[in-house]
């Protein structure tokens, strides 16, 4: 007889054992996807009101258990319990957008009438949906897929990651205790292998967010089977600070962009340019930033700099540092391991960067950044794009049509003026390059979870 599969959950802070719990195999992915497919026309049949009434129970639990549920992520996830609030708490207003807006960006409409014919569009749910999701924002990631794909009819499979799977959990028990039917829900237990099984499954679309790497991996698989596939993969971000912008209000506006959530964002900024004019006095101030942060117990209130959660991005964070600093660059702050248990790594600061360097082209996803001085405008423009990813960049100027000027030439799927690490559930988030396909949030954000059907109809 096999022993079933289990999870091992560490605290990344500590590396102590939080808990073993039961893990899903390939047979009860398969048992999850056949109750998904019987129970969701059932629940694309409920009238859309029951499922908003579903999803404002669901931001009401949220609120009344935020403590409890911003302890357990910054257990599992090494996040500072601030932030760990913050995130719970910003989810709010993204559930107020998709409870005020789903029903006009999914209601049927009339496009023409005329000579007794009429032309129509309803949206369809697509019907029964994956989620593979990554750990560093549960909240955000897993929330921008299941709660629009519930809204609009879809039963889901999702798939926490491995390294956040107690939140995940967490997501799944309030959604059922607020009235989504356990089959139209599952949470799936596991890492690659269960994130493979439900690949297998006969799906009818696969929302990912996570490594460039699994997601290539993941449209391979999925290519011959011509299933919708959205992919939200990483990025390396750009900033520039131009010669005639406030060096001081934007170092500090990037210290933080780099360093909130540890450097663990997907937008977090990964690159700054800054013109040779106000050089001097930005990396001052960004490190004068950078030095009032502080690392330690990520439960403490005080804590602006938690762990990285994932053990083996320590040696890709040395190995960036040490490859820059044999390629010329300057510490100017941190460059180490934190020492004690648990795995922490010092604030970085490197400048007299170039591009050759592994820290200006391959995502570092840690407290780490490069800062490169640059003569002109169109020197920065030009480095911006020299990248292979493009979710976000940014411009600190105090002239927004120059600004503009340049953000319009930059490849991203996301632009920011004076302003970085910013996601509005208003606007759509997508990426462009290897930061992925498809999009998630605004209209089209919860559109993309139905399929548009045509009706042609001519009175008899
Ligand atoms: P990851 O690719 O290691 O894992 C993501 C998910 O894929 C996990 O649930 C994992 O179990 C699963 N998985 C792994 N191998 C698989 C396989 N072969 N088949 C199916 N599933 C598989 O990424 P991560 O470490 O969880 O997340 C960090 C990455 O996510 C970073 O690159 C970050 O930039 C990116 N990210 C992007 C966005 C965005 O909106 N663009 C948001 C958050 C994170």
């Amino acid at each position: 007889m096999t022993t079933p599969p289990t999870l091992r959950i560490y605290n990344p802070a500590t590396g102590a054992l939080i808990t073993e719990i039961p893990a899903d195999d390939a047979v009860g992915v398969a048992a999850s996807a056949g109750a998904a497919r019987a129970a969701q026309p059932a629940w694309a049949a409920k009238p859309i009101a029951e499922r908003l009434a579903v999803i404002a129970r669901f931001r009401a639990a949220l609120l009344r258990d935020i403590e409890p549920l911003a302890r357990t992520l910054t257990q599992e996830v090494g996040k500072p319990i601030s932030q760990s609030r913050s995130e719970i708490n910003g989810l709010i207003p993204r559930l107020d957008y998709f409870l005020a807006q789903t029903e006009a960006a999914v209601g049927d409409q009339q496009v023409s009438d005329s000579g007794g014919m009429r032309e129509q569009i309803s949206h369809v749910p697509l019907g029964v949906v994956a989620n593979i999701s990554a750990w560093n924002y549960p909240y955000f990631v897993g929330c921008n897929v299941i709660v629009p794909a519930l809204l609009t009819g879809n039963a889901v499979l999702y798939k926490p990651s491995e390294h956040a799977t107690l939140t995940g959990q967490h997501i799944t028990r309030l959604l059922h205790e607020s009235g989504v039917p356990p089959a139209v829900l599952a949470c799936l237990v596991g890492g690659a292998e269960v994130g493979q099984a439900l690949l297998a499954q006969p799906i009818d679309g696969l929302f990912f967010t996570g490594s460039h790497a699994t997601g290539l991996r993941i449209a391979q698989v999925l290519a011959p089977r011509l299933v919708k596939l959205q992919l939200e993969l990483g990025g390396k971000d750009p900033s520039y600070v131009r010669a005639d912008a406030d060096p001081l209000a934007a170092a500090e506006s990037l210290a933080d962009g780099a360093m909130y959530n540890t450097g663990q964002s997907c937008c977090s900024v990964e690159r700054i340019y800054v013109h040779a004019a106000v050089f001097d006095a930005f990396v001052e101030h960004f490190c004068h930033t950078v030095d009032s942060l502080k690392a330690g117990d990520p439960m403490d209130t005080a804590t602006t700099l938690g762990a990285i959660t994932r053990a083996p991005q320590l040696a890709l964070l040395a190995a960036q540092v040490a490859d820059a600093l044999a390629k010329g660059a300057t510490l100017r702050r941190g460059g180490h391991r934190l020492s004690g248990p648990g795995n922490g790594f010092e604030a970085t600061v490197l400048t007299e960067v170039n591009h050759t360097m592994d820290l200006m082209h391959e995502e570092s996803f840690g407290p780490i950044i490069g800062i490169q001085k640059v003569q002109d405008d169109d020197e920065a423009v030009a480095l911006m794009n020299d990248s292979r990813y493009g979710l976000t960049a940014g411009v600190y100027s105090r002239d927004e049509a120059a600004a503009r000027a340049l953000l319009s030439r930059v490849h991203a799927g996301s632009v920011y003026w004076n302003c970085c690490d910013r996601v509005s559930p208003r606007l759509p988030w997508s990426g462009v390059r290897d930061s992925g396909v498809g999009l998630t949030l605004s209209a089209q954000g919860i559109q993309t979870f139905t399929r548009p059907k045509a009706w042609h109809l001519r009175s008899a």
